[in-house]
């Protein structure tokens, strides 16, 4: 029994994807654990919902300042398990969250607020109603390894404050930067049992979805992670009706008009393309550049692409990265080669970097791509910039939406309003003017995609009514009053009624002044 029972334990590892190095090793949480840590958020909720808001916003405070006072270790923390250069661990990450919580600690207080709902229907004006935003319970957050630390602690943050429990599952692959946001939340205030860390892999995350029937299990899923995931997600969900937001991949377009600056522009595509080694969920994943720009845009994105150092992330000269797994880049090497085969040119890159590791792939340019590549259909989460011409704007446009994917994509022009413009007819969940990928780190904006690339939003006010059911207070200011329209119908009645429409409605001033003499008398009638 003793065996089967070791035989059975799922082992997760956290290892350095530049060299290798196992860093620790984890067993999966069982399903029985899962369910006891959702149990056990549930019972802490509503004590660390009584503490009030403003106690709450102070925990976030008092985070904010730990976090700031060990931003260092905890951007080596996420370089080693992650990979990422030290300075975009550092920028993309620990500052993210230190906005994130400047932004709660300023706002949350107004957003969270009771809301007047003023009524324009005569018939319902002796009432007040208000909205009341009240926490789910149990927030169940599943976080993927590309951005470990900055997705799960924006979310958790906003679920928080909000008064909700917390139970997070990380990716597989970075499970220590999870347990560093444990420390600090704990270190800052927030009880064990409020917001805790269940480490494992799909399987663990599946089981923080399926509760048995006895169980409650939790109130909401905040998920990141890819389009295949979400979507069984989705499945799981709709079982038990669990609200869910979706963040899921992205293909995002860049355009770059005819009266763009190449020089902007093309740093612009080779940062955007390449940060993070390409993996990131608003990756500069297609570009499309207007033909009169076109060799003059390529040679310059060859040019700086091949100035890119690729290297360790903790050395500090190091640009790009490893990706995370040896899979991923196999992902990548397979839509490289695919438009390779299709007539794509290899203008820098396009190949592994064995002398690095086995996690290496040089970051690459490719030109003359076309739809029917995988490189411009199929999220390559990796470093790669593909660029393909278009000579109209109209063509620009459809080509930015002919993609199952939607979450964000930008314009690149000297003219604003026509970026503007433009900006406005491209299906996406963010489009961004003169400006690649920043928008994560804006905490007020809203993030999050449209079509496959997502339900739901993430940051800012939206991402934080994501951490609230929304109730409906209504107070009748008559009570002693029945109102008019319960039983006591009757011809006199519906002639009333019939005028009421006409007074409220009718767009002819006769017409409504018949309508207010024929209502008169309503309140006087007889009701049961
Ligand atoms: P993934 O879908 O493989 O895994 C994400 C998380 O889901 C992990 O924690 C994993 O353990 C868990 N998981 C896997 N199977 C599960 C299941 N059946 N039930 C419950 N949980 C399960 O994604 P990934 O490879 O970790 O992350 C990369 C993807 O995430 C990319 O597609 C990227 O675009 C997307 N992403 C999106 C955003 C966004 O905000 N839209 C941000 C970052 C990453």
């Amino acid at each position: 029994m003793a065996t089967d029972l070791q035989i059975a334990t799922r082992m997760i590892a956290s290892q350095n994807p530049a060299t290798g190095e196992i860093l620790r090793e984890f067993a999966c949480a069982t399903d029985d654990q899962v369910l006891a840590a959702v149990t056990r958020g549930r019972a802490a909720q509503l004590a660390w919902c009584d503490l009030g808001l403003r106690k709450r916003i102070a925990i976030v405070r008092e985070f904010q300042r730990r976090l700031h006072e060990k931003k260092s270790e905890i951007a080596d923390a996420i370089t080693r398990e992650a990979g990422k250069p030290r300075v975009e661990a550092l920028v993309t990450e620990v500052l993210v969250v230190l906005d994130a919580a400047r932004f709660l600690v300023d706002h949350v207080h107004r957003l969270l607020a009771d809301e007047p709902v003023p009524h324009g229907n005569l018939a319902t004006k002796l009432k007040r109603g208000r909205l009341v935003r009240a926490p789910y319970g149990v927030i169940g957050i599943i976080s993927p390894w590309n951005y470990p630390f900055s997705i799960p602690a924006t979310e958790t943050l906003a679920g928080l404050v909000a008064g909700n429990a917390v139970v997070l599952k990380p990716s597989e692959f970075t499970s220590l930067a999870a347990l560093e946001l444990r420390s600090l939340l704990r270190a800052a205030g927030v009880p064990e049992n409020v917001f805790q860390v269940i480490l494992g892999d799909g399987a663990t995350g599946a089981a923080l979805l399926h509760s048995p029937l006895s169980h409650r299990g939790i109130d909401k899923l905040v998920f990141t992670g890819s389009v295949a995931t979400g979507k069984r997600i989705a499945a799981a969900a709709a079982e038990r009706l669990l609200p869910v937001v979706l963040e899921l991949g992205g293909k995002d377009a860049m355009l770059v008009l005819d009266d763009a600056n190449v020089d902007v522009a093309s740093s612009a595509a080779v940062w955007g393309a390449f940060v993070n080694a390409g993996q990131a969920c608003l990756s500069v994943e297609r570009c499309y550049v207007h033909r009169s720009l076109y060799e003059q845009f390529l040679t310059a994105c060859a040019e700086k692409t091949k100035k890119l150092r690729v290297g360790h992330g903790e050395d500090r000269e190091t640009d790009v990265g490893p990706l995370i797994h040896e899979r991923q880049l196999r992902t990548v090497e397979a839509h490289v080669e695919d438009a390779k085969a299709r007539g794509a040119r290899v203008l820098a890159g396009g190949a592994r970097f064995p002398e690095l590791g086995k996690n290496f792939y040089r970051p690459t340019v490719l030109a003359d791509v076309t739809h029917q590549m995988r490189i411009m259909r199929e999220e390559t989460f990796g470093p790669v910039l593909p660029v393909m011409a278009f000579d109209s704007e109209e063509e620009a446009v459809r080509l930015a939406n002919d993609s199952e994917y939607a979450l964000a994509a930008s314009v690149w022009t000297r003219d604003s309003k026509r970026g503007e413009r433009l900006a406005r007819r491209i299906q996406a969940g963010t489009v961004m003017v003169n400006d690649v990928i920043s928008c994560f780190g804006i905490s007020e904006a809203p993030h999050g995609g449209w079509k496959a690339s997502g339900i739901g939003r993430a940051h800012g006010r939206f991402g934080l009514e994501e951490m609230v059911r929304l109730k409906y207070l209504d107070v009748d200011l008559m009570p002693g009053m029945k109102k008019v329209w319960w039983y006591g119908y009757g011809e006199r009645f519906a002639r009333q009624m019939d005028g009421f429409l006409d007074f409220q409605f009718a767009r002819g001033l006769r017409q409504r002044v018949s309508g207010a003499l024929r209502a008169s008398g309503v309140l006087r009638r007889k009701q049961l």
